[in-house]
């Protein structure tokens, strides 16, 4: 049996090494691939750096780093990562070296390196099943927890969604709602409950929120969203979820949206059907681009005509948060130009594609709508099928 060295020279004739110079000539086209501790990790490491703890690597290397791209690994001195590269070569890495002297030489040497943002142990376990998945893993958390996200309405699409962005660690959810909780509400608006009758709906929904997850700050606005304070509302806002019911706020939000080129995650519901589509300003179509104007007021059912399957906003809300947490971590593919319509009495799902209107009123190269307009106020009633 070989003692440690004699396994260590043996390991070496096996594989590339390079120094950390001709290492760092490599930053831009290979994966680098850190297969220290954490307790090492946390105190610096090669900028994007993929992680990989020595223990772990071969359970997880080949879902966070791909084999036809050049590896480059290193530990703390060149040891670890000299059997680390022994190993990739096995599963079937055809470019991998290891880096001589490891992170210390590098280090020393005044290569760049950056101080990772980190996961606390408590978060750790709370998005343990979002840290599982490689298209999330650490980062993607990391993104969510900076992430935020203005909810317009808690009401039957913002309960749900805020609820479940809530619990994935979106660090700011803000809610604009102007309304107190009523008990006709509470068939389907499940932030709020019955000891919460009479209260404002975002006084109850920060105390849902706020103990489902103390590391959410919820921002309330308990105002009416109009054009004199929408520019201020939305300020900062990385994706807006509309869960309005009514025309003139969806219009008001298009335009300002437009202008600030924040994407909105559009929802609406009306009976048994629901549907869910994303704006992205300037990559697909706004919601002008499918209605230039709303319709007049007298053609609009009344809010309270509106009847609604108590269950419907929690699955279209659900999905809104789904496209949110998505944009919010930039991976999958959107809604943008795709209307998807649900029917709950016959349960299906469909799919409308949605073009960009090259005369549309506010996303065109030639605007004719260039102020906000405050409609008069009146309910949406019937999803607006393009
Ligand atoms: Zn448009």
């Amino acid at each position: 049996m070989p003692g440690f060295r004699e396994l260590l020279a043996q390991t070496k004739k096996k594989i590339h090494e390079v120094d950390p110079a001709e290492a760092e000539t490599r930053l831009d086209d290979a994966t680098f691939v850190d297969v220290r501790e954490l307790d090492e990790y946390e105190q610096g490491t090669v900028p994007d750096s993929v992680f990989i703890p020595r223990g772990h690597l071969e359970s997880q290397v080949e879902n966070k780093v791909s084999k036809d791209k050049p590896v480059v690994v290193y530990c703390a001195g060149g040891t670890r990562s000299a059997f680390a590269a022994e190993t990739l070569q096995e599963l079937g890495y055809t470019d991998v070296v290891s880096m001589k002297g490891g992170f210390g030489r590098w280090k020393d040497e005044g290569r760049p390196w950056v101080t990772p943002q980190v996961l606390t142990p408590e978060q750790r376990n709370r998005y343990h099943r979002h840290v599982l998945l490689p298209e999330i893993g650490e980062p993607g958390q990391q993104k969510l927890l900076e992430s935020k996200v203005l909810l317009l309405g808690a009401g039957g699409l913002g309960s749900p969604a805020a609820m479940y962005l809530a619990a994935a660690g979106v660090g700011t959810l803000g809610i604009v709602d102007m309304d107190v909780v009523d008990a006709s509400n509470l068939q389907r608006q499940i932030l709020h409950n019955l000891e919460r009758i009479g209260d404002r709906k975002v006084d109850s929904a920060k105390k849902t929120l706020t103990a489902l997850n103390p590391d959410v700050d919820v921002v309330t606005y308990d105002v009416r969203f109009g054009a004199d304070n929408v520019l201020d509302i939305i300020d900062g806002y990385d994706v807006i979820i509309d869960g309005t019911d009514n025309f003139p706020t969806r219009y008001l939000l298009n335009d300002a949206s437009l202008i600030k080129r924040i994407p909105v995650v559009h929802g609406s519901i009306f009976r048994f059907e629901g549907q869910v589509t994303v704006f992205d300003p300037y990559n697909g179509p706004c919601y002008r681009c499918l209605l230039p104007e709303p319709p007049p007021p007298e053609l609009a059912p009344s809010c309270a005509e509106g009847g609604v399957l108590g269950v419907l906003p929690g699955i279209i809300g659900s999905l809104q948060a789904s496209e949110t947490l998505k944009l919010c971590m930039g991976i999958g593919d959107s809604l943008a130009g795709r209307l998807l319509l649900f029917d709950a009495l016959s349960t299906e799902f469909s799919e409308v594609t949605l073009r960009r209107d090259p005369n549309c009123p506010v996303c065109s190269d030639h605007p004719t709508i260039t102020s906000y307009i405050d409609y008069v106020e009146f309910c949406s009633g019937r999803p607006t099928h393009a």
